[in-house]
């Protein structure tokens, strides 16, 4: 029956056609800008359960998951041999976010406070899922649009010196990945320390995390409290806090822990020396119970904190913020006004992030040439026009619920900001008794950059103020930034370079900086594992990973090498996942306890087993 035929064969071109543009669709598979994205020719596989997930492993020669590429770091996110071309159908990217099946929330366990969630999720769903049951994450990034998975393999963090990072131990309890072989593995801390230790700070390297266990806690009342101060101000806090740190042995003690969890602070540079160049917010927990309205110790408190922001609100008003109120207002109207044409308008507060994370998916990549087409962040007074964009946020207050009261990034600012603004953000990790060293480093540089150019350093590099986190230490974890000490985090970003004519331009004033941040004086700091890495200052200046991490790293390269015999999970990122082979025989097998399999010893082999270089 020719027609019966010719109908199949056209099902089945018509089927391959539908292959090639859903499974092969490389410009899918770029971050959440239209950036950074991975060679043409990789595939693409959309998976709607941990079996398919299975399936494409085992069959693949190089594979790497995703969540919805919210980093900046092709080198770590593209699952390929090489940056010029793709082996097609060899090489295949996993994108969880918002995958069918995979974004689940499992019931939450109130004795223990647990909930087991699937990697599909993003970490704002999950927030507005566990609010409609009273629950909340204890601490969580200033940005939560990222997946919950993709957050932990990179050791992603709010500020927290009582819980960590969330691939802390206190955070993230158990994990199920899909292994090299297409196995799939319940790791728990209990039974699977080494493995788990590996996992938990993995990037993608060593399997596909497709579900995890992370704590809750109660979404209770929460006061929060700001501070305005100067940059000098914030600096001798740091100090403070080092020194205190340094001598109680290096031991964060109670009074200092309860005075910096969940602090965070903008230090907008821009300023200079001005008394309201850094806000500092913090927030205590509150008795369940609230006041009765209409009360004495009601009305007392009201306007005890109708004081506390006023003073807040004045003692932020400048000539400059003032001026920028107009700009940010129109920005705002606009963000809003694409907002309501890109979605059906019924979901911009509390929006459904799983369609988000489709749209994000759809409409990749954004293009760059819309950059600058809207009064953006480029503009040099910008560092003013965020202040006033964030000011709302960081109000003071008594009676927010936790998950309003840790600040993070809005939904509008979030879905409107790539289109705006084109930018690279960049984050190390400084051991907190070098934090105000460090700080002041970086503030004698940027005053040099200001009397050099006779104008602000918003003109010559900087647009955002640099936020700093504090997170506590993490020797569970192999390849945490903090597996050492607690340390400060600076974030600071970089909204010049696709602005220039070239957009390769190098935006002086902002490597002179970055050139600090990881230099001795910030004692080398350590690159957040999602963020951008600048190549050229990481070469100059900064440790190798193998330096960074010592024998963690080769204990880490004893993991990858027992799971992924064939390096499937390895990425562009070759030159620094690699270990010697004849370093890790004689390390990874030797260690004196018997049921240790993947702890290096370095005593026996030493302390090299291969580098993890940043040269390109
Ligand atoms: C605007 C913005 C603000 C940010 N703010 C913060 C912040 O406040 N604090 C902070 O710490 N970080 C922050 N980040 C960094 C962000 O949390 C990380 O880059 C995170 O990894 C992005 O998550 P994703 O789901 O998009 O993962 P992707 O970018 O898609 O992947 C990142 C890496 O994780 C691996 N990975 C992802 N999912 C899995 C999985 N299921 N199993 C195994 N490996 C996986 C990938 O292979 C890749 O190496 C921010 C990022 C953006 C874009």
């Amino acid at each position: 029956m020719p027609r019966a035929r010719g109908f199949h064969a056209l099902c089945f071109s018509f089927l391959c056609f539908i292959r090639v543009v859903l499974a092969i669709a490389p410009r899918d598979l770029s971050n959440f800008q239209g950036l950074y994205s991975c060679p043409v020719g990789a595939s693409i596989a959309r998976v709607s359960s941990v079996s398919q997930v299975q399936k494409v492993v085992k069959n693949a020669k190089k594979v790497k998951a995703i969540g919805v590429g919210h980093s900046w770091w092709r080198e770590n996110f593209c699952a390929s041999s090489s940056s010029l071309s793709s082996n097609e159908g060899e090489e295949t990217t996993i994108p969880l976010g918002g995958a069918r099946g995979m974004r689940y929330v499992g019931e939450i366990n109130e004795r223990e406070k647990t909930v087991k969630v699937g990697c599909g999720i993003t970490i704002r769903d999950l927030l507005d899922s566990l609010e409609k049951k009273g629950y909340v994450l204890p601490t969580f990034p200033w940005y939560i649009d990222q997946t919950l998975c993709g957050a932990i393999a990179t050791g992603s963090h709010g500020s927290s010196l009582k819980f960590g990072s969330l691939s802390s131990e206190k955070m993230l309890l158990e994990m199920e990945v899909v292994l090299a072989n297409g196995e799939l593995k319940r790791l728990t801390r209990d039974k699977d320390p080494e493995l788990f230790s590996a996992f938990s700070v993995s990037v993608g390297r060593l399997g596909v995390i497709v579900s995890v266990t992370v704590r809750v806690e109660e979404n209770s009342r929460t006061e929060r409290h700001v501070k305005v101060m100067s940059a000098e101000e914030l600096i001798e806090e740091l100090d403070r806090a080092g020194k205190e740190f340094a001598e109680n042995n290096f031991t964060v003690m109670e009074s200092l822990m309860n005075r910096l969890d969940t602090t965070q602070s903008l230090w907008f540079l821009t300023r200079g020396s001005s008394k309201n160049a850094a806000w500092r917010a913090t927030h205590v927990t509150r008795p369940k119970v609230a006041p009765v309205p209409g009360s004495p110790f009601y009305e007392a408190e009201r306007k005890y904190w109708e004081k506390k922001r006023d003073a807040f609100v004045a003692a932020n008003e400048t000539p400059e913020s003032a001026a920028q109120r107009s700009l940010g207002r129109f920005q705002e109207r606009r963000w809003v006004r694409e907002l309501d044409r890109n979605t059906d308008g019924s979901e911009i507060s509390t929006p459904n992030v799983q369609t988000y994370s489709n749209i994000r998916f759809d409409r990749q990549p954004r293009r760059i040439e819309r950059r600058g087409e809207i009064p953006s962040l480029g503009l040099a007074a910008t560092s003013e026009m965020v202040a006033y964009l964030l000011e709302r946020d960081w109000l003071p207050g008594p009676d927010f619920s936790k998950r309003d009261a840790l600040v993070s990034q809005r939904f509008e600012m979030s879905y409107n900001a790539p289109d705006a603004n084109m930018y690279d953000q960049y984050e190390v990790a400084v051991p907190l008794e070098k934090a105000a060293e460090c700080a002041r480093e970086v503030y004698k540089e940027s005053g040099k950059i200001f009397e050099s150019t006779g104008d602000t350093v918003a003109r010559s590099g900087f647009r955002v103020p640099i936020l700093l986190r504090f997170v506590s230490s993490e020797p569970e974890n192999l390849l945490s930034l903090s597996y050492d000490g607690p340390k400060v985090y600076f974030n600071f970003e970089d909204y010049l370079k696709y602005r220039s004519p070239s957009a390769s331009e190098p935006n002086a004033a902002f490597c002179l900086v970055s050139k600090v941040f990881h230099s001795s004086k910030c004692s080398h700091g350590r690159n957040h594992w999602g963020k951008t890495k600048d190549y050229k200052t990481l070469q100059s200046v900064a440790q190798p990973l193998h330096e960074q991490f010592k024998s963690n790293w080769c204990s880490f390269g004893c993991v990858a090498k027992q799971l992924d015999p064939d390096r499937k999970f390895e990425s562009l990122f070759q030159k620094g996942w690699t270990w010697d082979d004849s370093a890790l025989e004689c390390g990874c097998k030797s260690s004196s306890s018997s049921s240790s399999k993947f702890t290096y010893d370095h005593v026996k082999c030493g302390e090299w087993c291969g580098g993890g270089s940043f040269a390109e």
